[in-house]
């Protein structure tokens, strides 16, 4: 495969993974909504509260690791107009084909994350 076919192939995936994410996005968004109003039910018991506000928070730990993930994927989609797509935020270099197959929205080349880790565990 061509560099560029790989390109347009991962940015048609980049652009459907960024589809799901939006509607995955409503419905938790939709969801944490009626569980606010739910909250402010006079008639809840305490257990139920309970089990509610761990419901509620585990939604909006979901909606928060959604919307990053959306964040990353439009990041990636805007360098394809930018003609940036597939270089390291980095070192500048190409990133590994291999690497973008299984991670299209990756920042950085192997080399530059490995690094970065290892920065991150040495702190
Ligand atoms: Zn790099």
């Amino acid at each position: 495969m061509t560099t560029q076919s790989l390109y347009e192939t991962l940015q048609a995936r980049l652009k459907e993974e960024r589809q799901r994410l939006m509607e995955q996005l409503e419905q938790v968004r939709a969801r944490r909504e009626s569980g606010n109003r739910l909250e402010g039910s006079p008639f809840g018991k305490r257990e139920e509260e309970a089990s509610e506000t761990t419901e509620l928070e585990s939604l909006i730990a979901f909606e928060d690791s959604i919307s990053e993930q959306l964040v990353g994927v439009e990041r990636a989609l805007e360098k394809f107009d930018k003609g940036t797509y597939g270089l390291c935020e980095k070192c500048g270099r190409p990133i590994e084909a291999a690497r973008l197959e299984a991670l299209p929205d990756a920042t950085l080349c192997l080399s530059c994350k490995t690094a970065q880790a290892k920065d991150a565990r040495a702190r």
